[in-house]
């Protein structure tokens, strides 16, 4: 077996830094009022605490956990007395008279509350909110915020540490107008017959450890037909296979005045006369549709192979990075995407000893990767970057212990690429030369494997496509021999 190959570089994605591992109720309602510690352990406090009360069903159970853990983000701790809290949140259950009456009860006794300290912020949340909230002021006075539940956003107006992040993204500038002034900005970056073209800038997302966003701005899309226009002149100059970049490549368009998506884009460069191959990177799993899979799979030059961040298996973890899925959502997406593309190959991103990573939380990323089966994992130790949200919390993992986890999650990414490597023996793939490398020509799959390819000394397969059949696999590449003519 060849030596282990682990390749240092920037994730596309994200800012952390990254090494490549790879082939290189409505349930009954319970009427206990309860005073419950929700959420993830507490993270660094801001001195201020909240306290949580909840009844009814298991849905506004979830709700409550999704405030505390809103409220921990931003550096409050809960407390189990409505006494000591800054904050005293409601979750309100009506479906019964007898829930309803215990909500106002309760309500009652927190007037008295207001009344020795008034600094106290009162929230009323949960069913008893839903349409009601002229009466129920005119009711309960001394209540500072209703919300309905599905509206979590209006925590902001009492919580003024959540209302600064949404507006952190308000005030981030569009570094790029190219649409604005009709300007075509840089040129991608090409190597031999393959080029990277930029067509969108910046990141609307604000993940709460990533600096992208503040250093890169707001999403600015580059016009189609500039795209268009970039890869005819590349492909008229020889290259074979393009890949289209941003941070979140498939939020392409959503600027536009008239919004458009990725797969109008991906058509178009499709249709240029020439292309061989076509990728995208990098994609949030949040605007994975079913339409843009399906269009993976009918066009003919887009490439079998996804770049799908992760960062973790955990949902809380996930809620904490503000990443916005769920760890089902995102597996659930690679099964559609598998559904209607056998041969699909997968990349995903892993942060490991995010703050707060219990080895519980870490033990669900590793059962997630198991179970998914990428081919490619980029793997990070979480580091802090400053300004970032995270950067506020405590980076509680020890070093020693991040690289144990970096470690246990490299051990099964170097299975799973030998078990996935090792079927293909006997296959043919085409692959793309892009260069000589130790005495054998090198190059990538259609899912972007990396495969080294032996044939005669005198032969020159640079830029060509070449069918290869594989003979030796490894965890991290594939070695083969040509099985037809180069074209
Ligand atoms: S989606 Fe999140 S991780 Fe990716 S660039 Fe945007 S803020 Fe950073």
């Amino acid at each position: 077996m060849a030596s282990r190959s682990i390749i240092p570089l920037r994730a596309v994605e994200g800012e952390q830094t990254v090494r490549v591992v790879a082939p290189e109720s409505g349930a009954p309602h319970a009427e206990t009022a309860m005073s419950a510690v929700h959420g993830p352990a507490p993270l660094p406090a801001n001195g201020k605490q909240f306290h949580i009360w909840t009844i009814g069903c298991q849905m506004n159970e979830a709700d409550s956990a999704k405030v505390a853990s809103l409220l921990q983000e931003v550096g409050y701790r809960q407390t189990a007395s409505e006494d000591d809290a800054d904050i005293v949140v409601l979750n309100s259950c009506v479906v019964r008279q007898s829930a309803e009456d215990k909500v106002a009860g309760k309500l009652g006794s927190l007037a008295r509350l207001k009344r020795t300290r008034p600094e106290t912020r009162i929230v009323l949340t949960g069913c008893m909110v839903t349409n009601q909230q002229e009466q129920l002021r005119k009711r309960f006075p001394h209540v500072d915020l209703f919300f309905d539940p599905s509206d979590f956003d209006r925590l902001g107006l009492v919580v003024p540490e959540l209302a600064r992040l949404e507006d952190d993204l308000a005030a981030l500038p569009h570094y790029y107008a190219p649409a604005a002034d009709g300007l075509e900005p840089a040129e991608g970056y090409r190597k031999g017959v393959t080029a990277y073209v930029p067509i969108i800038y910046g990141c609307n997302f604000l993940c709460s450890y990533c600096i992208v966003p503040y250093r890169r701005g707001r999403e600015t899309s580059r016009p189609l037909a500039a795209i268009v226009r970039e890869v005819e002149r590349l492909v008229a100059d020889g290259v074979r296979e393009v890949t289209l970049l941003g941070q979140t490549v498939n939020a392409w368009g959503h600027d536009f005045a008239a919004k458009q998506e990725l797969v109008t884009l991906l058509r178009a460069v499709d249709a240029i006369p020439g292309l061989d191959r076509l990728r995208y990177l990098t994609s949030h799993p949040m605007y994975m549709t079913d339409e843009l899979f399906d269009v993976m799979a009918d066009l003919p030059t887009l490439c079998e192979h996804l770049n799908l961040p992760v960062q973790a298996g955990d949902d809380t973890v996930l809620h904490r990075m503000r990443r916005r899925y769920t760890r089902d959502h995102w597996l659930e997406r690679l099964q559609y995407a598998r559904s209607r593309m056998p041969d699909l190959t997968v990349a995903t991103d892993i942060i490991v000893g995010f703050p707060g990573e219990t080895e519980e939380q870490f033990l669900q990323t590793y059962a997630m990767l198991d179970q998914a089966r990428c081919e490619k994992v980029h793997l990070a130790m979480y580091s802090p970057r400053p300004g970032t949200l995270s950067a506020r919390w405590e980076d509680d993992i020890p070093h020693a212990e991040k690289h144990r986890r970096h470690q246990v999650l490299e051990k099964l990414q170097e299975r799973i690429g030998t078990e996935i490597n090792e079927r293909r023996l006997g296959s043919v793939t085409e692959v793309l030369v892009e260069g000589k490398n130790k005495g054998r020509w090198s190059g990538r799959s259609r899912g972007n494997t990396l495969v080294h390819v032996d044939v005669r000394e005198d032969t020159d397969l640079l830029g060509k496509l070449v069918d290869v059949r594989i003979t030796s696999a490894t965890p991290w590449f594939l070695i083969g021999e040509a099985a037809g003519a180069p074209r």
